[in-house]
């Protein structure tokens, strides 16, 4: 069978499925950091500028339900030429599949609100994107885009070949979950969980539209989102704590693979406590306790924030190679980061800064991950992302490495024992 590609870390969601109150708190922090710049207007103008065109394109698309959303995706690769002859080439490596993981997030978190008239905390259950998602990828199989015109799109019955495996992520923060209502949870869509693509595949567009009939193997692993107040290991809440164990306890058992936001920008809810939730710090404790999980501990741990407001910081991105180095399934993924050659070049220089053996390991965890849709505020199209990772000549990465980051090495995190 011919290689897969996978891009471990992208989303799927639409206008109804964010917290848009956290969305935009996200957002609104980027653009006030411009504005205090003093004398900086006509950068500003133009930086704002950029910013309000790739917000209306990444808008454009999330306005789109989810089907058409895939659709989109596949008809620009296609389009482009990325996509030729039903296959993507990398480095002289020649691959069929896109294998995409979406990672749900549960946005139920009560403590975001506004100090306005209708202050009441927003519930967003995590259902209907389940739905939604599991909807567009039954309707993706069997439809496809077709251009008839300029500016003419119609969607029809497939007669193509299907270029995605699609297999999401579950997003839950136990917050909003008691124990045993958790624990039901995770054995509705985990019980039966064998970390097979086979039995993945069986069940990819079989999704009827009844949740309640959803069983094991729809869901590929789980993702956390930190920033939005999922603590990974909450050393003095002895009751939430105790979830995470059976949580823990139950993913390592199963081999479960798990992702979670890790960088400083984000959805977030609280900064003082969203950054203390995120740090790989956190992931350091879990681990002590569960040194078998499986978890990509996602976006290199990028900071955003300097030190004295202008010194960059980089402990979380070293804390997360520590990780790397002393447990055997902890995984690392360059979405939303990998924007331009710079970053490939300042990869490669991590990467041979390291002393022999933990560079061996290191390059046996990074895993490609593109953070699409949301990295549309920084990149114009699925297409930009992907090109820039294939352009990338063998003086930045290997053909060898490019084949572990967004083959090997992801295959392993998801099916791997
Ligand atoms: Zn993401």
């Amino acid at each position: 069978m011919p290689p897969t590609f996978y891009d471990i870390h992208c989303h799927a969601m639409n206008l109804s499925h964010p917290n848009l109150l956290a969305f935009i708190k996200g957002i609104g922090w980027r653009v006030a950091g411009m504005i205090s710049i003093p004398g900086l207007n006509s950068l500003i103008a133009l930086l704002c500028n950029k910013y309000l065109s790739r917000s209306l394109n990444l808008l454009s698309v999330m306005e789109n339900d989810i089907a058409n959303f895939f659709l989109i995706i596949e008809y620009y690769l296609k389009a482009a030429g990325t996509v030729e002859n039903d296959r993507i080439t990398i480095g002289g490596n020649s691959y069929e599949t896109i294998l995409l993981t979406p990672l749900l997030i549960d946005f139920g978190y009560k403590n975001i609100k506004t100090d306005t008239f209708y202050r009441i905390p927003s519930q967003k259950p995590i259902v209907e994107q389940t739905i939604d998602v599991f909807n567009g990828i039954k309707k993706y199989r069997e439809y496809e885009l077709i251009k008839k015109g300029e500016d003419d799109f119609e969607i029809e019955k497939r007669n193509s070949r299907t270029i995605f495996e699609i297999y999401p992520f579950m997003g839950i923060n136990t917050r909003n979950y008691e124990e045993e209502k958790m624990v039901i949870m995770l054995d509705k869509y985990f019980g039966d969980y064998t970390g097979s693509r086979d039995e993945l595949r069986k069940n990819m567009g079989r999704f009827d539209g009844n949740i309640d009939a959803m069983k094991s193997n729809f869901f590929s692993g789980i993702k956390f989102y930190p920033p939005i107040g999922f603590d990974p290991w909450p050393e003095n809440d002895s009751s939430e704590l105790s979830k995470l164990k059976r949580l823990y306890e139950y993913c390592c058992e199963k081999n479960i693979p798990l992702t979670a936001h890790c960088s400083d920008g984000g959805f977030v809810f609280d900064e003082n406590k969203s950054d203390m939730f995120t740090s790989p710090e956190r992931w350091e404790m879990a681990l002590q306790a569960y040194p078998q999980l499986k978890l990509d501990i996602a976006h290199f741990g990028k900071q955003d924030k300097k030190r004295f407001l202008f010194m960059p910081r980089s402990d979380w991105q070293k804390k997360i190679i520590e990780l790397i180095n002393n447990y055997p399934h902890v995984y690392t993924d360059f979405s939303c980061l990998a924007f331009d050659i710079e970053y490939y070049k300042s990869l490669r220089d991590l990467i041979e800064s390291q002393p022999q053996k933990q560079k061996e390991k290191l390059l046996q965890r990074i895993l490609f991950g593109s953070d699409f849709m949301i990295n549309l505020l920084w990149s114009d199209s699925y297409n930009d992302y992907l090109e820039t990772f294939i352009k990338a000549d063998s003086t930045v990465l290997k053909p060898e490495q490019k084949h572990l980051f967004c083959s090997t090495n992801p295959e392993r995190f998801l099916f791997g024992k």
